[in-house]
């Protein structure tokens, strides 16, 4: 019988969990779990090769920092350059931590956050200890590593949020708590909105940027998942339209396609071909007896018995039409292939099927079998089958329930 694929995937239930996070608004940007779990498995190598460029762009910030520090707070320089360097050394190591030695997919998105946290840390130290006038203007570095760390790094929104409202809060609290000679709300309070806005400014994009990559995700996902469904039911219709629905063996199209195959490659190799045409004896006498639905039972049975005899990989069995079938060896020489035809004739008589309307009292078949070397004979593959079937005729002349040999072969394979 032709196997009929399972209809399930290995992931039951996705394509609906798909549909079901396309119709939910994801407002929080969150899929359920198994979905989650693939997302965050999909993307994870992209988005760690690019936090990697851009973690090499981030080490330049501290040295472009170094200028503000140079302008706005020169009484803490020498501080500042020691400081610097020191979190261009520790960025380098928590990027050897997350990209090498921590293979958690989540390890980037949390080194993003650390680095940036770092970075408005370091910000707001110097500028606690110094007492230059303008280290208000200072803060607007923090603004910068937002900035960076939300459009740059991309760390996922979620995580980002948190931090970002970390960072706002931050510099917010040093600025409001500088001691009176050092804090002037005239020029603080642009700065710390400065830093709001593009704190809202930088979540927003990032929040957009991953909502679309969600959908984006979720909407390819969708294509493959129906696309290999799709792919199961065409090859399942296929198959269904190669099989015979009464006996499920294959169906006479496929033997002609099958056959038709092996008769394009014949003139590769020396293999031998063996066409088998079977017929079961005084059939219509026993639909006459027992009826049809008897008879399509005993087609079953027959065709049953037949497969179980003929199941060597390359071997096909047919229904060829009405009570009669074709088996297709390939690579069997004649005197195994005559054994095989003898083999199934015996396995049918073994089956007992009473028949009354039968000399034998039980279901017999009859088979004509034609076999050799393809390539030796100038025959079209017409012939070969119809060699088969006039052995065949022979074989229910001559009295049924046995085999005949094609005669066409000259001899050499002749009864
Ligand atoms: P022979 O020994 O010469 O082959 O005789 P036969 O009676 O088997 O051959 P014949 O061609 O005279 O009759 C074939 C019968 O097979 C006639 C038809 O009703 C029956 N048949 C063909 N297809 C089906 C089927 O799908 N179901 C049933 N129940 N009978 C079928
Ligand atoms: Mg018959
Ligand atoms: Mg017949």
């Amino acid at each position: 019988m032709l196997p009929i694929s399972d209809p399930s995937t290995h992931e039951p239930r996705l394509l609906e969990q798909v549909d079901e996070a396309l119709r939910a608004p994801h407002v929080l940007l969150g899929f359920k779990p198994q979905l989650e779990r693939r997302f965050r498995t999909q993307t994870h190598r992209a988005r760690r090769r690019s936090m990697q460029v851009a973690g090499v762009l981030m080490n330049t910030f501290p040295l472009l920092m170094l200028l503000a520090d140079y302008f706005l707070i020169p009484d803490v320089f020498s501080q500042a350059l020691w400081l610097r360097l020191t979190c261009v050394g520790v960025t380098l190591l928590l990027s050897i931590l997350a990209f090498k030695l921590i293979s958690d997919e989540r390890a980037p998105e949390w080194w993003a956050i650390a680095i940036g946290l770092l970075a408005v840390g370091t910000n707001l130290h110097l500028l606690g200890q110094s007492n230059s006038p303008l280290g208000q203007l200072h803060l607007l570095g923090c603004a910068m590593v937002i900035l960076y760390n939300n459009v740059i790094l991309r760390p996922r929104f979620q995580l980002a949020a948190w931090a970002t409202a970390a960072m706002l809060a931050g510099p917010a609290w040093v600025g409001l708590t500088l001691p009176e000679p050092l804090r002037d709300l005239k020029q603080l309070l642009p700065v710390l909105v400065a830093i709001a806005a593009t704190a809202s400014c930088s979540l927003y994009f990032l929040y957009q940027l991953e909502r679309e990559e969600r959908h984006n995700h979720l909407m390819s996902l969708r294509h493959r998942l129906l696309s290999a469904r799709l792919a199961t039911v065409n090859a399942e219709l296929d198959q269904l339209a190669r099989l015979d629905p009464l006996t499920l063996v294959a169906n006479r199209r496929h033997a002609d396609e099958h056959l038709g195959q092996l008769w394009q490659r014949r003139h590769h190799g020396q293999d031998h071909l063996a066409v088998m045409m079977i017929d079961i004896d005084h059939f219509k006498a026993y639909n006459d007896r027992y009826g049809h639905p008897a008879g399509d039972a005993c087609l079953r049975a027959v065709a049953q018995a037949l497969m179980l005899d003929l199941r060597r990989a390359g071997d096909l069995l047919a229904r060829y039409g009405g009570e009669e079938f074709i088996a297709v060896l390939h690579g069997v020489p004649p005197d195994e292939a005559l054994k095989t035809a003898e083999r199934i004739t015996q396995a049918i008589r073994d089956l007992n099927l009473v028949h009354e309307g039968s000399p034998g009292q039980q279901v017999t078949i009859s088979v004509g079998l034609c076999c050799d070397r393809v390539a030796e004979h100038d025959l079209s593959l017409q012939a070969w089958v119809a060699a088969a079937d006039q052995a065949l005729y022979d074989a229910k002349r001559q009295g049924r329930n046995q085999v005949r040999q094609a005669s066409i072969l000259q001899g050499k394979a002749a009864a």
